[in-house]
């Protein structure tokens, strides 16, 4: 990867970069070597004055653009991107360990969000109606002004394009926060803004900073109209609070999962097994829509288990440098990430619970940890009830089908639900009665579709990213209505209106 010096660390505010006001910085740590990399500087209240003053020069001339200029803004980003894909693997792996073997798709999907929303951004949907007496009724869809989108560790790029596509082909200028644990990526996305010369300054801004400090001044900022939250449950009631309590801002949340995948016993146990060991390796665990809990009709229960833990061992099989492209194993983010999976899988096994797999650190340098199998836990273990967010299942039997959809939706979460069977009444049955913002059928996640809604029912979020759903997101909608008399001949439907 390229030189840490050579990496830009300062907040992107109008369109430069610029040192943190306060001279503040915080030090980065190689989550697979346990070393510093670098130190990044953190924004304060005076630098989120100057990106939210920019932001507000910057919104009304934007949106006066014709649209066309803004997709073409939109869609040169999105080919830069492309052009840097393998720098925002390296970058990410270097913050959170992700292996740029696995996580070279990120930067590719987030670019593919972007030409989707260049694509469709003009194109928010509005009403006319004669419905009253003697008027004309009309929805007219603006964009906020100045918005802000809070961006978690895991999936840095994407998260980020999600917001940043709709909200600036809307109309708006946008604020990005990055987590405080992997800042770099974003670093370079700003570059690339800077490098397309397209959008004028204070459209697309970037800070890094801790939540408390520099997430907490944007929730609560009174001149920032809408906010985009994606992370824990915990985080977004603060932030909805923070909202509420200052400007009553939009406030639109992506949070966490605790994603159930339930396999028949007609199921392709082969496939399951296969798709089951993917979903909850992939990023070690880190993923929002990993499959954790898995039930498994007891008549396949050994069969799915004896191709499931081999596959899981193997995909997370070399614990490594996530710069190499042969390593499949990265570590968990930080010391309170590996910390906070520990303690869950201490905990269980505190409670008489003995892990099938896994269950320990991997013995290196690094936050690695093993792949981590638990069977048949009782119904109100943590590990079954709580977002681990690190490389650890349960698999769990049932007899039917009542039961496994009372058990799979006996949670505060629901993102993502997936359902193995051959019996397509049954599936379409499942996909009505999970409560789960996706339900997968024979296949279960990473998939993405960027025109499709995705979001959460229950704790899981409120609001829906991607899709057209994800455009309005970023709109107000107003009620222009004109009386009969300012209207043309041509547009009165009834004779006597006129
Ligand atoms: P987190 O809630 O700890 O932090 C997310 C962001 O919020 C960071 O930028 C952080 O600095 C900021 N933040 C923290 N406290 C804040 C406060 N008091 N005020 C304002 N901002 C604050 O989450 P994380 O650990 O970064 O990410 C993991 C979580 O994100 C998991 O729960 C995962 O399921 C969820 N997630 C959800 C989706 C989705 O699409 N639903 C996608 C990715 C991740």
């Amino acid at each position: 990867m390229a030189s840490l010096s050579d990496i830009e660390t300062r907040l992107f505010l109008n369109n430069e970069f610029v040192q943190g006001s306060s001279g503040r910085t915080f030090t980065l740590t190689n989550p697979a070597t346990e070393k510093p990399s670098v130190s990044v500087h953190e924004a304060d209240a005076a630098d989120i004055e100057v990106a939210v003053k920019a932001a507000g020069a910057a919104w009304k001339p934007w949106v006066d653009l014709d649209a066309w200029k803004r997709a073409e803004a939109v869609s040169t980003l999105a080919n830069l991107i492309v052009q840097n894909a393998s720098k925002f693997a390296e970058l990410d792996a270097l913050c959170m360990g992700t292996p740029v073997a696995i996580y070279g798709f990120q930067a590719m999907a987030a670019a593919g969000v972007l030409k989707y929303y260049a694509g469709i951004g003009a194109d928010a949907s509005g009403k006319t109606s004669l419905n009253t007496a003697n008027h004309l009724n009309l929805t007219l869809k603006q964009p906020y002004g100045v918005t802000a989108a809070i961006i978690p560790w895991n999936t840095p790029m994407l998260i980020a394009c999600a917001a940043i596509g709709p909200a600036v082909m809307a109309g708006n200028a946008i604020i990005i926060k990055s987590s405080e644990k992997a800042p770099l990526s974003m670093l370079l996305l700003a570059k690339l803004v800077k490098e397309s010369s397209l959008f004028p300054p204070g459209v697309i801004q970037f800070v890094s900073g801790f939540g408390a400090s520099t997430g907490a001044l944007l929730s609560s900022h009174p001149a920032i109209r809408k906010l985009a939250f994606t992370g824990s449950v915990n985080t977004g009631r603060i932030i909805k609070k923070l909202a509420a309590d200052s400007n009553m801002k939009s406030v639109s949340l992506e949070l966490g999962g605790k994603s159930p995948l339930i396999v028949f016993s007609d199921a392709n146990i082969e496939k399951a097994a296969a798709d089951a060991a993917l979903s909850i390796a992939l990023l070690s665990g880190q993923t929002c829509i990993a499959s954790s809990r898995v039930y498994i009709h007891q008549d396949a229960m050994e069969a799915f288990k004896t191709q499931f833990i081999p596959t899981f061992q193997a995909i997370l099989g070399k614990a490594g440098d996530p710069q190499d492209p042969s390593t499949t194993h990265g570590p968990q983010a930080d010391s309170n990430q590996f910390g906070s999976v520990m303690g869950f899988i201490e905990a269980a096994k505190r409670d008489g619970l003995v892990p099938v797999a896994g269950g320990e650190a991997v013995p290196q340098e690094g936050y690695f940890l093993q792949p981590t199998v638990f069977i048949d836990p009782p119904s109100d273990a943590d590990i079954l009830r709580k977002e681990i967010f690190g490389p650890v299942v349960s698999l769990s039997t049932f007899l039917d089908e009542e039961e496994v959809l009372a058990r799979a939706n006996d949670t505060e979460y629901g993102l993502y639900a997936s359902v193995y069977t051959k019996d397509i009444q049954r599936a379409i049955r499942l996909a009505k009665q999970l409560e789960s913002g996706t339900v997968a059928i024979n296949c279960t996640s990473p998939l993405m579709a960027f025109d499709i809604a995705f979001g959460g029912y229950k704790s899981s979020g409120d609001g829906r990213q991607f899709g057209q759903e994800g455009l309005e997101a970023w709109l107000e909608v107003s009620w222009p209505h004109l009386t009969a008399s300012s209207v043309s001949k041509e547009v009165a439907r009834r004779p006597g209106d006129m």
